[in-house]
């Protein structure tokens, strides 16, 4: 068969027999709605099968964090999965990779952090994680602290407790959640202030008011931690105002509450510092990381516990038994090899140096180029992230009519010129999260492709 035979057939058989995750099912099987083969990809291109080559200023979901094609992590992976494919890590059980990764994640994470458990998504180190909150309240004698509080347009995963505490609706409706034991606050999301004369200061000062009012309202007895990715990702990339960690965190010591940063985007570079809570002296008890551990090389991720919390799970233990807690695949050989190999290649690049000063590159030209724009409302990021929020009214801060799908139109116009950005939900808001090996060369294609599609799609 040859080369568009075969596409054809991969194109039915992926309309009969594939249920995709966040697609519209319906279109998809009815052949309505693009959908896309890819074939392979170096660096920061994907190409597909018919024959596309793509610049990802997506990095996949963003995870390729070093890029596509890197032989050392791919031999990394197969030298292990040929001398031990797997073994489990239950009982004590350990391989060299597993090992070694936790031992090189320790070296990373802040100093006050003791251990790692590894899992194999975001979604399931998040769900580990409230785990370990209720069983370190439970040990303490604190039976009635395990209410969670984490923000609207967080997003955390898509299980039933992560799928609760994101704070999408998309991911709410039609589901019956968020279940129960799940509070949300407001998001620290400036831009969008009732009071445009506030400043960020007093902005943050008003978001960590009304989680005092929350846990006020709750009883501080019953709320267990505040959960928060260091800087807004899927929920619209959108880094804390000024002072809004240093306003969040009294709070939460205050009434004894746990802080988990959730930096499974965050982690291993994307701000261009190791981790995002360094970045904003955030002093988490636990730490949720995934994407950037492997660059997605392997899925694999995991839940880093502090000191703090560490000692009262030994004394769980010791009280109880061993913890009843653990998936097959924890610790897999095969995704820890690809952790290994995908840290040592991020130092021995200074792959991170390069996240920070190209992304800096990249902020800087988005915001030359867009910040004065007619329908531009707000040009933001941090390190190899950023987004550009477009607005109906720039002087009222007023959205189009989301029935408009304007930043989706942009993102398809940017597409059709061969650049991956993606339009985030709740806004015309398009990302940008490149892989950090990305060149000055490749931010100027996108600027300069970005201001032509926002051209071609009418603004
Ligand atoms: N937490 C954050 C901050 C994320 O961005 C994501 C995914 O994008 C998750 C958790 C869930 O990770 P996964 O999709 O691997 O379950």
């Amino acid at each position: 068969m040859d080369d568009i035979g075969r596409n054809d057939q991969l194109a039915q058989w992926d309309r009969d027999y594939f249920m995709h995750p966040s697609t519209h099912l319906a279109q998809h099987a009815r052949g309505e709605a693009m959908g896309r083969v890819i074939r392979g990809a170096s660096g920061v291109h994907i190409e597909d099968r018919n024959g596309n080559r793509l610049l990802d200023a997506f990095a996949g979901l963003y995870c390729v964090n070093v890029g596509y094609g890197r032989p050392e992590i791919a031999e990394a992976i197969a030298k292990q999965a040929k001398e031990l494919a797997y073994y489990h890590a239950y009982v004590g059980h350990g391989t060299e990779a597993a090992i070694t990764l936790s031992k090189m994640v320790l070296e990373r994470a802040p100093d006050h952090m003791s251990k790692v458990y590894f899992g194999l998504s975001g979604s399931d180190a998040n769900e580990t994680n409230i785990k370990l909150v209720w069983y370190y309240n439970n040990i303490l004698g604190r039976p009635e602290k395990k209410k969670i509080i984490s923000r609207w347009r967080g997003y955390h995963g898509s299980g039933l407790m992560t799928g609760s505490l994101t704070g999408l609706p998309l991911f709410h409706d039609k589901f019956d959640l968020p279940l129960s034991p799940i509070l949300h606050t407001s998001a620290p999301y400036y831009y969008h202030r009732d009071d445009p004369d506030q400043s960020e200061e007093e902005f943050s000062a008003q978001c960590a008011a009304e989680l005092e009012e929350l846990i006020a309202r709750e009883g501080a007895d019953t709320i267990a931690a505040f959960w928060a990715e260091p800087m807004l990702g899927t929920g619209g990339i959108v880094p804390p105002p000024k002072g809004y960690w240093e306003a969040i965190q009294p709070v939460l010591e205050k009434h004894d509450i746990l802080l988990v940063a959730d930096e499974v985007v965050t982690g291993f570079g994307r701000l261009g510092t190791m981790f995002g809570s360094e970045h904003y002296g955030m002093g988490p008890d636990l730490i949720t990381i995934a994407k950037g551990l492997t660059s997605a090389y392997a899925p694999l991720s995991g839940s880093i516990v502090s000191d703090k919390m560490w000692k009262v799970l030994e004394r769980g233990t010791d009280e109880n038994g061993p913890i009843g807690h653990g998936w097959t695949y924890s610790a897999h050989p095969v995704g820890a090899a690809a952790g290994v190999a995908n840290l040592q290649l991020l130092d021995d690049l200074k792959l991170i140096d390069n996240a920070g000063t190209v992304g800096a590159y990249l902020n800087q030209r988005l915001s030359e180029t867009f910040a004065d724009h007619p329908h531009v409302g707000e040009v933001r990021g941090e390190g190899m992230i950023a987004a550009v929020e477009f607005v109906e009214d720039r002087d009222r801060r007023k959205a189009f009519d989301p029935a408009k799908k304007t930043c989706a139109k942009i993102a398809t116009e940017l597409l059709s010129q061969g650049v991956i950005a993606r339009a985030m939900p709740g806004g015309d808001i398009l990302g940008f999260a490149p892989p950090f090996c990305l060149t000055r060369e490749n931010v100027d294609e996108i600027v300069d492709k970005t201001a032509k599609a926002v051209r071609a799609a009418g603004l």
